[in-house]
């Protein structure tokens, strides 16, 4: 049962905020492509760095070990860890990832995380609930709560005399300490190097004080040179915690002189990772920007998800270091938005990597029965917008006929312009909208036919039915083949085609506004950006409209809504959660206009129907010289109705 938490939705949000700002002021962006070209030479080559990468390391002085699995790097470190009673360890994932921690105390040994989030979650025997911040969940009076109970003091829930408590705490542990186990960020192949980036200073106490020191590390961490790692570096400080560069930075090479040094290497499935069609998440360098930004992450937290890794990510890792069940699990929380694309440094398509993985796992019957019936073809006919206006719809033909040919059957059209109405459009609850897409085509498209065969295959792709999406596109990119412009009232069909099928695929509000005429509104009007219009063409959608259209600012017009096209009826709690957060300062008359028709059903859930018009809808009405009815009727709908109807 997934929890909300406000503690996490409000550092999340503020993370982001800075995060941002960063990025703006130092544009940190143009490092991206560098950074991931970087990633990528060196991944494709990781055999051969660390083969030369352990002959410099060995040389150094350091036993460097490449464990298969998670069991023999843990029997590896238990066998060295020798008479050690006391180890002090600096936060990791991948010793995380391990449950290194727990092996360890089951032996009898002491281990004492010295991250402070790490520490605390440790005193509360929790897994991190975030890559970064492992105790973003908790407030200061939670901790101070959890010390004062634990440690018999009376500490008010103030950050300062909580850390000073910690520090005092752990610097006796470091005192005493007789081994240290730190992670590591990444390893430059040549000159051999571990670099490990923190903010407390407990990586280098870790690391230093103890006579054995143990690092441990992903087969992925791997970078051929230190030339182009300050960018990578630089990314990762930026995305994580919204910092130019970490407080501190720790370099390795040999051990000290009172020292025993062990270098683990861990594969446990990122080599499969690196191999296999899911290869661009093997780029990720668990910096956190994509669960900051994530809708459902900032809701629910990391623990909602069950393992070490969260989010959209966190299944693809989980896949591939973890449990197929688990995996299958945290996909089932991806909304697919596409939310978090935008801030990955690490350029990862994640969401579609999501919808790749979860081909293998199973769709309730919910889903799955409608995605078939989506799957058919539904009748290809196509008419004349013009002819068609006002009269029968091209559908309504196509059933009451059916008839169902393919564009190897059509006459070649006269035209090279046609409207796609896709699967949303037959929603009997969007029978409205239908008809104001075909009243629209009479005025902007009158040379364009009508194609309307049904589903373009997107929902099946992001639900992991691919075979089914590869059905629908071919089907779709045969019937689309004589036109030279296709518009699309969806904006998610939109997104999607545009990707295969290159610019011929067009938004159809934004066709309409080329041509529309100023509308005036005495209410405010508020966009709504569709989530897959947030990365590629259809970015601009809002700065295309906003043309003819006179939007009024919104702080929440880009927060995603929780639709997904079905994610309410998985996650119907954490989709409605999603959706609160729109009504954020939300009073009076206003409209919403959006154009992804899944938005749209999800949006009237709370500000009623006559609020939230489709984008084609309110071009439609005004460019038919309705714009006084068309707001004195939503006007007064809005006002009679209840909100949440
Ligand atoms: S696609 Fe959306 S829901 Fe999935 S991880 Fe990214 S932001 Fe989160
Ligand atoms: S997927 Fe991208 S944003 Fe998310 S943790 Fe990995 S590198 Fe960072």
């Amino acid at each position: 049962m997934s929890k909300f938490n406000e503690n996490v939705f409000n550092a999340t949000n503020l993370t982001v905020r800075k995060r941002e700002k960063l990025f703006r002021e130092r544009n940190l962006d143009s490092l991206r492509e560098r950074a991931v070209a970087k990633r990528t030479t060196s991944l494709e080559n990781a055999q051969s760095l660390w083969e030369t990468t352990a002959e410099q390391f060995r040389a150094n002085g350091i036993t460097v070990f490449f464990a298969d699995t998670v069991s023999s790097a843990n029997r590896f470190i238990s066998d060295n860890m020798g008479e050690s009673k006391l180890i002090v360890k600096g936060k990791s994932l991948t010793t995380e990832e391990m449950e290194l921690r727990q092996v360890l105390e089951r032996a009898g040994r002491e281990v004492v995380e010295t991250d402070l989030g790490e520490w605390i979650i440790q005193q509360r025997n929790e897994l991190p609930s975030h890559f970064t911040a492992p105790a973003i969940h908790l407030s200061a009076g939670d901790v101070a709560e959890m010390i004062n109970h634990k440690f018999g003091e009376n500490l008010p829930p103030e950050a300062h005399a909580l850390t000073a408590f910690a520090r005092r705490h752990l610097r006796e542990k470091f005192k005493c300490a007789d081994a240290g186990i730190i992670g590591a960020n990444a390893i430059c192949a040549d000159p051999a190097t571990v670099l490990a980036v923190s903010n407390e200073g407990n990586v280098s106490l870790s690391a230093r004080l103890p006579e054995k020191l143990f690092i441990v590390t992903g087969w992925d961490r791997i970078y051929d040179s230190i030339e182009g790692m300050e960018g990578v570096q630089r990314l990762l400080s930026g995305s994580a915690t919204a910092q130019e560069y970490t407080s501190y930075v720790d370099f390795f090479r040999k051990p000290l002189p009172h020292q025993q040094a062990f270098l683990v290497v861990l594969d446990n499935g990122r080599k499969a990772l690196m191999a296999s069609e899911f290869s661009e998440g093997a780029r990720c360098i668990r910096c956190g920007a994509c669960l900051n930004i994530c809708p459902v992450y900032e809701e629910v937290g990391g623990h909602t998800f069950g393992k070490v890794y969260h989010g959209g990510i966190g299944a693809l890792l989980t896949a591939f270091t973890g449990k197929g069940r688990d995996a299958s699990s945290i996909a089932s929380y991806c909304l697919r938005c596409k939310t978090c694309e935008p801030s990955c440094p690490m350029g990862i398509p994640i969401a579609d990597l999501v919808a790749q993985l979860s081909e293998s796992y199973p769709l309730p019957f919910y889903l799955s029965l409608p995605l078939k019936i989506l799957g058919r073809n539904m009748g290809v006919v196509s008419g004349r917008g013009q002819q068609n206006s006002g009269s029968k719809s091209a559908s309504e033909s196509a059933s009451g006929s059916g008839v169902c040919s393919d564009s190897n059957s059509n006459p070649a059209p006269a035209s090279r312009e046609a409207v796609f109405i896709g699967c949303a459009f037959r929603n009997p609850l969007m029978k409205k909208e239908r008809k104001e897409i075909e009243s629209a085509l009479s005025r902007f498209f009158p040379n364009a036919e009508i194609l309307d065969s049904g589903c373009c295959g997107m929902p099946h792709f992001y639900k992991g039915q691919l075979s089914a999406a590869n059905d629908r596109l071919e089907s779709i990119r045969k019937m689309f083949n004589p036109y030279d412009r296709i518009f699309l009232p969806c904006s998610s069909g939109f997104a999607y085609l545009r990707e295969y099928l290159g610019d011929k695929i067009q938004l159809m509000s934004v066709a309409m506004a080329e041509t529309a005429g100023k509308i005036d509104s005495d209410i405010p009007v508020f966009y709504h950006q569709p989530c897959h219009l947030k990365t590629g063409p259809g970015t601009s959608e809002k700065a295309d409209l906003n043309q003819v259209i006179p939007f009024s600012e919104w702080e929440n017009e880009n927060r995603c809504c929780g639709s997904g096209g079905t994610y309410f009826l998985q996650h119907p709690r954490i989709s409605r959660k999603i959706l609160s957060r729109k009504e954020t300062g939300m009073d009076g008359k206003f409209t919403i206009v959006t154009s992804c028709p899944s938005c749209l059903l999800q949006l009237r859930r709370v500000f009623g129907k006559a609020r939230v018009v489709h984008s084609v809808s309110f071009m439609s009405e005004s460019a038919h010289g309705k714009e006084r009815r068309f707001f004195t009727a939503y006007q007064a709908a809005a006002g009679e109705e209840q909100k949440g109807t």
